[in-house]
């Protein structure tokens, strides 16, 4: 069963805006800001004077949106999101704002985060009725609006079926009326609310903000539901706050460095790790390089602290995709060797210190030790910002099986010698947590470490009993 719903995986941006007569191109430029959190898929749902418009597609944005796709969306309010999938959610039918039509009215939904009981809820709602137009578990939510009981008023409605989602998810909703935004119970997936002018907007990250001028103004908070309309702006909240348990390779890996998640800067805090980092391990070292571009902070951060000088020993292709992406080990070698090339000068001879965020399978550090000892490198020690990955993750974050990751039964021993490198260290999971400035002793510690202890901040639903099904579904 887990396996199976690990087979409904995604990672996303989302993007919302409501009373701006630029929506759809507005959303247009926050889609490039967020396009690093998703290169598979785009779309963009507006509404106009005839409900709602989409345009969406596989690939990049602006492979997705050429000027005459995005002039055909005019309205004042608009959705949108980009899209990262594992290999069973790929399709177009997949790609979001997924956009239901009924009698009572259109629903536009977009998504990031993962569903965990997604899959017995899908059952149910199946054998209720429902038919569902994709794989992926953002529908779940349509279907429960849709069937869910008591209450004529639509807002109760959305209320309700998001009460029983189990999981990590960041909901931006569009109706004929407005916005309605949604952040789970544990805060997992990164969401801001922002204002441009009179119009509101909420984003995955706060980079989106800045590309189109709005300006910032808190997170969407655990468990709260945000109602924009012609109105404005209104809260209510559909569950009580958790633990909080934003998911740490926000701070690791996928948030941009000009992004800040409750007000922490990710390029302060990943730099933060990086002098961390060179307190807690000690190298001799001629020379610190990091594997761009989510570790050059780290690196920066390692330099300083260390006092050994920083270089620019590895340049990144800038138009090749994530090598993460590529679905085969032989194709992830592959991406790896045409994304990075290292620079002779800089390494030839010296004892260098390779930073990178993470080790997730290990075929990047690999390649790296390889090329860089190619290229003349007297001594490697790879140093990671980031604690050993040894679980997988149940909320849409693509980490594998355990048996795929290199930590998994590996001494930091035996994953030195799999790299190749000359020593292997990794950040404390204490040193990470102050340099985000989360403290250990925060219950639950204000993140989710799941990934790196194995223990989960929710339930890991397996059973096919849907909570609350009576009250809910009709
Ligand atoms: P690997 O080569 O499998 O060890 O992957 C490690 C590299 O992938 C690191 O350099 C990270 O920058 C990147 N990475 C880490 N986690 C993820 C993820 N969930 N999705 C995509 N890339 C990731
Ligand atoms: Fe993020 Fe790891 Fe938690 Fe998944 S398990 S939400 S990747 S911290």
């Amino acid at each position: 069963m887990l396996a199976e719903l690990r087979g409904l995986n995604e990672e996303c941006g989302v993007f919302g805006i409501w009373g701006h007569d630029d929506a759809a191109q507005l959303s247009y430029y926050a889609l490039h800001a967020l396009q690093h959190r998703g290169q598979e898929g785009a779309g963009i749902v507006v509404k106009g004077d005839n409900g709602l418009h989409a345009v969406k597609g596989e690939g990049l944005v602006n492979e997705v949106f050429s000027g005459e796709k995005l002039n055909s969306l005019e309205g004042r309010g608009a959705i949108g999101q980009v899209r990262y999938t594992t290999k069973d959610g790929r399709g177009i039918e997949n790609v979001q704002p997924l956009v239901f039509r009924s009698t009572t009215g259109s629903l536009a939904i977009a998504h990031n985060g993962n569903l965990i009981n997604a899959t017995d809820l899908k059952e149910h709602l199946e054998r209720q009725g429902s038919i569902f137009q994709s794989t992926s578990d953002t529908e779940v939510l349509a279907h429960l609006i849709k069937r869910s009981s008591g209450s004529r008023n639509h807002r109760e409605r959305v209320k309700k079926a998001l009460s029983i989602l189990k999981g990590a998810f960041a909901f931006v909703l569009m109706t004929d009326e407005g916005l309605m935004v949604a952040q789970d119970p544990n805060g997992m997936r990164p969401l801001s609310l922002g204002k441009i002018g009179d119009a509101w907007v909420v984003a995955s990250e706060t980079c989106a903000f800045e590309i189109i001028g709005a300006e910032h103004v808190r997170s969407v908070e655990p468990g709260e539901l945000l109602i924009i309309n012609d109105d404005g702006l209104s809260s209510e909240r559909f569950a009580e706050p958790a633990d909080n348990a934003m998911c740490s390779m926000e701070y690791v890996y996928f948030s941009r460095p000009d992004s800040n998640i409750d007000g922490i800067n990710i390029h302060a805090a990943r730099k933060r790790c990086g002098k961390q980092l060179a307190r807690e391990v000690q190298i001799s070292a001629d020379v610190v390089t990091g594997v761009p571009d989510s570790s050059i902070s780290a690196a920066i951060g390692f330099s300083e602290q260390s006092g050994i000088p920083y270089e620019l020993g590895l340049i990144k292709n800038r138009y090749v995709g994530r090598t993460f992406i590529q679905p085969s080990q032989a194709l992830r070698e592959q991406g790896v060797k045409m994304k990075l090339s290292p620079v002779h000068q800089v390494v030839d001879g010296k004892r260098v210190v390779m930073v990178d965020d993470s080790i997730v399978r290990g075929t990047t550090s690999k390649r790296i030790v390889s090329m860089l000892r190619d290229a003349g490198a007297k001594e490697i020690h790879v140093v990671i910002a980031s604690p050993p990955l040894i679980a997988p993750c149940y909320y849409g974050v693509d980490i594998s099986s355990d048996s795929e990751l290199l930590a998994t039964g590996r001494t930091i021993e035996e994953m030195r010698d799999e790299i190749g490198a000359d020593s292997l260290s990794f950040l404390s999971i204490d040193g990470m947590l102050e340099s985000n400035g989360r403290s250990p002793e925060m219950k639950n510690c204000g993140q989710c470490l799941a990934c790196f202890t194995g223990e989960y901040p929710t339930e890991i639903y397996s059973d096919t009993t849907m909570p609350h099904e009576k009250e809910i579904v009709r």
